[in-house]
């Protein structure tokens, strides 16, 4: 059977049989006649003709295994009807089926129906309410009240790690989760144990997902079509800062922020609304509004020195970027054997948040113990990275608290702040300047980029006055380019989605050479992480793929529209040098800007390679 990849960022995947286009079927779908890939299923063939059977389980590419049954549609062989799953029948020459017979909607009513009697129904207080697909259908069904009764599980909900909480009361064991995690992200933590009634989808002997080699990247929680999977919320606790007059509460918001906030508010995916983020951020009453883009220019610049030491033969090569939380710990379970050529740089959120607490305390006479500091993040795993022992300094966390766009999305609804009429307003000074190599950050091959830029300009390479960078650009799984720096050639690939990281390791591991690697844990970089809005439905994750390239779109367009574009020409990373660090990677920036890794247990598992 063809498939089709989506945005998932596979990339070139093995899996797909790429069927030549002359190779086509005539069928009739509701008695239209349809011609249609020789190989494809029911549900692609009606959808190619406006027709949208319901759906659940399905995910393109991804997840085709039938188990819900929601996609029922009647189908006529030699004049017997049968029920059958669109998603995973094949179309065939003269093939006739009916997708909106009475028997085909009765049937699809019945199997939702089945699916609710044993859900735990509590929509009102659910994270996933107006935005949960068993929901929709119910509704879209026409669903009013159950005619059976069945019994339900009263699981404990996994809340035990600091990213993602698991209610198994809510699973419909539709298995999205199981495979994104398994075919996008190539780390497989999710299996189904046990028949029937008593299915459930968790890891290994319903361990939490803290306890497994979970990266904690979110990407599982983004497929998952219910509230079985949903962001480790820190709203409360946050407000709680916020409302205590003693403590000064800092907000700083990733790049990928300003360019997705605004489709919670109904704003078309690829705008960018950083005014309207930073006026956002004061009405809910942060102290002080940043763009963590300031240290992402922070981080090229150590970065990039750090490049130019090991290219001069001080420290191991390729240099690996650092900035993925969910590919740290995904190198940190599986290649344990490169943490020395992970950037010893930590994360733009994470030397933000310790310049708040030594810098800006400092310069403005702020007690440090006093400082919250919240990052609003694209990311799963940016809440694991703030709770890690190795980031606590003097018994603070350097940050305290993350949370994701939709965290921020729910603070402002109930706030009651209308974000789309909100006037444009600035981040703070001096820390809130930016330039457009801080802002590509989110984007794949936006680190390299903004990186070569830097070391070009640094060595006064023949390359110098390059500024775009566009090889390394585009959802390609795995891409390579080459630039001289000093003379030599420098190679450098980047990877984004665990799989294609884990693919670009094990080249590495038997032997290719490269000088530097970027790695992004989620599909697309930031712009496609696991805190971000969820684009509704299954019929509608072409529009959360094309909502991702709009997102990067508009942050090269931010770049381009940037007085400076190179990371060390930012005159506020500039001042904090001469004020503060020093120069990179001097005693301080080390102390302050850089951090170590641990290696951690690696399970068995049972992956396609
Ligand atoms: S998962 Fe959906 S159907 Fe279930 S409680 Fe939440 S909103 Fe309601
Ligand atoms: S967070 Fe990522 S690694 Fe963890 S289970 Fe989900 S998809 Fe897999
Ligand atoms: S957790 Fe979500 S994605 Fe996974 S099987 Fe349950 S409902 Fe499906």
């Amino acid at each position: 059977m063809e498939k089709t990849t989506m945005d998932t960022g596979i990339g070139d995947d093995p899996h797909i049989n790429n069927i030549p286009a002359e190779e086509k079927v005539k069928l009739w779908i509701d008695d239209r006649e349809v011609v249609a890939d020789k190989g494809g299923n029911l549900l692609e063939a009606a959808k190619s003709i406006g027709v949208e059977v319901p759906s659940l389980c399905y995910l393109r590419g991804i997840n085709e295994a039938g188990v819900c049954r929601v996609c029922l549609v009647e189908v006529d062989s030699g004049g017997r009807r049968s029920l059958q799953a669109s998603c995973v029948y094949p179309v065939s020459e003269g093939l006739k089926i009916y997708t909106n017979s009475p028997r085909a909607r009765r049937a699809r009513k019945r199997v939702v129906e089945l699916m609710l009697s044993e859900h735990d129904r509590d929509c009102t207080n659910c994270a996933r309410t107006l935005n949960c697909e068993l929901q929709r259908l119910a509704d879209e069904m026409g669903i009013r009240k159950l005619r059976v009764k069945g019994e339900t599980h009263n699981y404990p909900i996994s809340r035990k790690n600091p990213f993602i909480v698991r209610d198994y009361n809510k699973c419909i064991k539709c298995r999205r989760c199981e495979s994104v995690c398994r075919e996008v992200q190539g780390v497989n933590v999710y299996t189904a144990k046990n028949r029937g009634y008593e299915t459930v989808i968790a890891p290994a002997f319903m361990k939490d997902l803290g306890e497994v080699d979970c990266i904690s990247c979110g990407q599982c929680l983004m497929a998952c079509p219910t509230g079985s999977l949903t962001e480790r919320e820190y709203i409360d606790e946050v407000w709680r800062a916020i409302e205590d007059p003693e403590k000064v509460v800092i907000a700083q918001a990733a790049p990928a922020i300003q360019v997705s906030i605004g489709e919670s508010f109904g704003i078309a995916p690829g705008t960018a609304v950083t005014g309207k983020l930073a006026a956002a951020l004061r009405r809910i009453g942060f102290d002080k509004v940043f763009s963590t883009e300031f240290a992402a220019d922070l981080t090229i610049v150590e970065e990039a020195h750090e490049l130019l030491e090991r290219l001069e033969g001080h420290g191991k090569l390729p240099l690996i970027s650092s900035c993925s939380p969910g590919w740290v710990k995904f190198c940190e379970h599986f290649y344990p054997q490169f943490l020395d050529n992970l950037s010893t740089c930590k994360s733009p959120m994470e030397m933000f948040g310790a310049l708040i607490k030594t810098y800006l305390a400092e310069k403005e006479n702020i007690d440090p113990r006093k400082m919250v500091v919240a990052g609003i993040m694209p990311c799963t795993a940016k809440k694991f990275e703030a709770a890690r022992q190795e980031l606590v300094t003097r018994g603070s966390r350097d940050v305290d608290y993350v949370l994701t766009t939709r965290e921020l999305a729910r603070m402002l609804r109930s706030a009651g702040i209308r974000f789309d009429q909100l006037p444009d307003e600035e981040f703070d000074k001096p820390l809130g300047l930016s330039t457009g190599a801080g802002a590509i950050f989110a984007a794949t091959g936006g680190v390299t980029e903004a990186a070569v830029r830097t070391a070009l300009s640094l060595t006064g390479g023949q390359d110098n006055t390059v500024i775009e960078f566009k090889e390394i650009r585009g959802l390609k799984g795995i891409k390579e380019s080459k630039v001289q720096i000093k003379g030599r050639p420098v190679r450098i690939a980047v990877a984004h989605g665990t799989r294609n990281a884990r693919k670009l390791m094990e080249k590495i591991k038997s032997g290719e050479h490269y000088d530097f690697v970027e790695i992004m844990a989620c599909p697309g970089g930031c712009v496609g992480g696991g805190g971000q809005p969820i684009q509704g439905t299954v019929s509608k994750k072409e529009a959360a793929a094309e909502a991702k390239t709009k997102r990067t779109q508009a942050l090269y367009r931010i770049d381009a529209d940037k007085k400076f574009r190179r990371s060390h020409e930012n005159p506020a990373v500039k001042q904090l040098y001469k004020d503060f660090l020093g120069e990179p990677l001097s005693e301080r920036a080390k102390e302050i800007l850089h951090t170590s890794y641990i290696p951690r247990g690696k399970r068995i598992s049972k992956l396609l390679h």
